[in-house]
């Protein structure tokens, strides 16, 4: 279908400054590929609205957003304000566990004219997608602290694997793995230390190859893994993780790629049932909130892959292509901002983005 409807919320900081920019190009690509974007704006999930309502959504924020195609998310926290433990629990971690956004889905992929911190790396030489179980494993609540205040004190906390659970996420990522040219799939593990969850996850993956013999799969212990990320990330193509594991490269991937500025993320219900959301990795970056200088591509790119999982894959190309193009052009040739070595304000950035969709 054409027609769709998309809960729109800024919430905090510059999530609040990017987010008209990922409007303005999402809007561009709809009107080329003639798409019907209903946008529905909403205040909550943001500290702001936490301030004046003593909680971070209204108790009906399930039923609003549920019927909705897609959620288009900003950033939160405003953490002198609010502790960041509440901003999070009370708004993104709720859509995660609710709406069964079990994908956690981060591309990694160094752009032309984007230097990457990491010496001799060219365009091409990075280019693969982080896969993160986003629903269960070591980000369990079971567990607890005992026998508190006395020399006896401990704290425990389960990693809970479901079958279910480890099976879905290893679905997605060896279906993406299919649709890519390498058809290469990366396991990160951890077997030799922990001793039961992990030999599951890759007696999982092992079961699972059995369906995909055209994929090469293989598997590194994550501490070898993050140091290749950094010596060798030509070598990987789809990686996935479990919870834990997944955060911790979704973090070091966009980073071998230069500024956390530009690096998006879905959220995602594969099923469809529930809405994904999209959002920019980064944060509300209270320290540069309200000068106008937040880079928008994060937010921009987010919306390439909202219009990706809505099934308009040339509108989705075609605003990647666009910030591809603009960033290649330099900062001599356009507004980038000073996280990218320029002089651009947000606005400036955007609107040359969204001229070139
Ligand atoms: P952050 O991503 O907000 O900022 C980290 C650093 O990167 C800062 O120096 C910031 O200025 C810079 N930066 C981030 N985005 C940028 C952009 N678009 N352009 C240029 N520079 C950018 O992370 P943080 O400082 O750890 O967290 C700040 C707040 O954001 C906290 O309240 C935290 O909980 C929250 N947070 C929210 C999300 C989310 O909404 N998904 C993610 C991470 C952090
Ligand atoms: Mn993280």
């Amino acid at each position: 279908t054409n027609k769709h409807e998309i809960a729109v919320i800024p919430g905090d900081g510059i999530g609040v400054e990017v987010m008209p920019e990922g409007l303005r190009a999402l809007d561009a690509a709809c009107r080329k590929f003639n798409i019907d974007l209903t946008l529905n704006h909403y205040d909550f999930a943001s500290c702001d609205y936490y301030l004046k309502h003593g909680q971070m959504m209204p108790d009906n924020w399930f039923d609003t957003l549920v019927k909705q195609d897609a959620i288009f998310f900003g950033a939160v926290g405003m953490p002198k304000l609010v502790p960041d433990h509440i901003s999070l629990w009370g708004s993104l971690i709720q859509f995660r566990k609710r709406f069964d956004q079990y994908v956690n889905l981060r591309p990694v992929k160094l752009i032309p004219g984007v230097p990457s911190p990491l010496a001799n790396r060219k365009p091409g030489d990075i280019d693969f997608y982080v896969v993160r179980e986003n629903t269960e494993g070591e980000y369990s609540n079971a567990g607890g602290i005992m026998f508190e205040g006395t020399d006896r004190e401990f704290a425990i906390q389960e990693t809970i694997m479901t079958r279910v659970g480890v099976d879905r996420i290893l679905k997605f990522a060896f279906e993406l793995a299919n649709k890519r040219p390498k058809k290469h799939l990366t396991s990160a593990t951890k077997s030799n230390g922990i001793s039961i969850t992990m030999p599951y996850w890759d007696k999982r993956v092992e079961n699972m190859s059995k369906d995909y013999p055209e994929i090469l799969v293989d598997k590194f212990h994550i501490d070898i893994l993050t140091a290749f990320f950094v010596l060798r990330p030509h070598h990987f193509d789809v990686v996935v993780g479990s919870n834990l594991f997944g955060d911790i490269l979704s973090d070091l991937g966009p980073a071998c790629t230069g500024t956390i500025g530009i690096a998006p993320s879905g959220n995602i219900n594969p099923e469809g049932i529930y809405p994904s959301l999209f959002e920019p990795v980064h944060g509300s970056a209270p320290d540069i909130a309200g000068k106008g200088i937040a880079n928008p591509i994060g937010q921009i790119w987010s919306a390439a892959m909202m219009l990706e999982h809505l099934g308009h894959v040339e509108a989705s190309t075609a605003i990647v292509n666009a910030f591809e193009k603009v960033l290649a052009a330099g900062p001599d040739h356009a507004p980038l901002t000073p996280d990218m070595g320029g002089k651009g304000t947000t606005t400036d950035f955007g609107k040359v983005i969204a001229e070139a969709i």
